[in-house]
């Protein structure tokens, strides 16, 4: 479903991802560990195409998001093949980025309605089964300023869904909230990978919430694959001593 290959992204001098590969299989969930600054958000960037990269390629789908096929030639990426490639791609924010001014139906509709041309009906349906799903029916006609932040990273995650992605990258999404609100966050999102074929790609401080629900856990350090490894084997008998140093400062 992701495939990084030779993957370099630099800030003017500073090299922040050195030449990544991974894979991501469709339905898996794994989790991006590692200390801040080593590159793990800048990969969920680039696969929103926030981000291009300075040099090798990413792969969607088995789709290029840098460079598309015209007849015989692959030529760059045009807009609105980025946005098509995209379109399967849901992101989750720390920072829940609702739109404030709009209702929590119309943040569930909006997009649906003009990305996917829903009808306001299909969508409005939709989103019904989407705020019951994340326990938020009552708040239906709630502006974003009304809510909690766990409720409004719950209409985030329900807004995410609700343009029906194969593929879910969430960034942090329990750093912004009051630690009694962490938990359910985690448990809804645990829910929705148990019951759904979405691919995740995560990350998180909350190692706890990764050795739980990840398939595989990659730790990072300056923008390199420090090791990859089911989650167990992460944790518990890591074979790194960069991961060993990193797990005794967190846990
Ligand atoms: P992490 O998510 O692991 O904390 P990031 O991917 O956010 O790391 O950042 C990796 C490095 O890239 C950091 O050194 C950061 O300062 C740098 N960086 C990220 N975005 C930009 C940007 N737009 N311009 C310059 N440097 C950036």
């Amino acid at each position: 479903m992701i495939r990084f290959d030779d993957v370099v992204k630099r800030f003017g001098d500073v090299v922040v991802l050195d030449e990544l590969n991974f894979s991501v299989a469709p339905g898996e969930f794994v989790t991006l560990i590692g200390p801040s600054g080593s590159g793990k958000t800048t990969i969920l960037r680039l696969l929103m195409t926030l981000e291009k990269v300075t040099s090798g390629q990413i792969f969607v789908d088995g789709e290029c998001l840098s460079h598309m096929q015209r007849g015989s030639r692959l030529v760059p990426a045009d807009e609105k093949y980025q946005r098509k490639v995209r379109q399967r791609i849901g992101m989750v924010f720390q920072q829940f980025n609702l739109f404030p001014n709009m209702k929590v139906l119309q943040n569930l509709t909006e997009a649906p309605i003009r990305s996917l041309g829903l009808s306001r009906a299909e969508a409005e349906e939709r989103a019904l089964e989407l705020l019951e799903l994340v326990g938020l029916t009552e708040k239906v006609n709630a502006h974003p300023s009304q809510l909690s932040g766990g409720q409004q990273q719950r209409v985030a995650i329900a807004r995410a869904l609700a343009m029906r992605p194969d593929m879910l990258l969430l960034d942090e999404v329990t750093s912004a909230l009051d630690p009694e609100l962490v938990a359910g966050v985690l448990a809804l999102l645990k829910d929705i990978a148990s019951s759904t074929d979405i691919t995740f790609l995560c990350v998180t401080h909350e190692m706890n919430f990764a050795r739980d629900v990840s398939d595989r856990v990659l730790m990072f350090d300056h923008g390199q694959i420090v090791e990859d490894a089911v989650p167990d084997k992460l944790f518990s008998e890591p074979d790194h001593e960069r991961t060993r140093t990193f797990l005794r400062a967190v846990l």
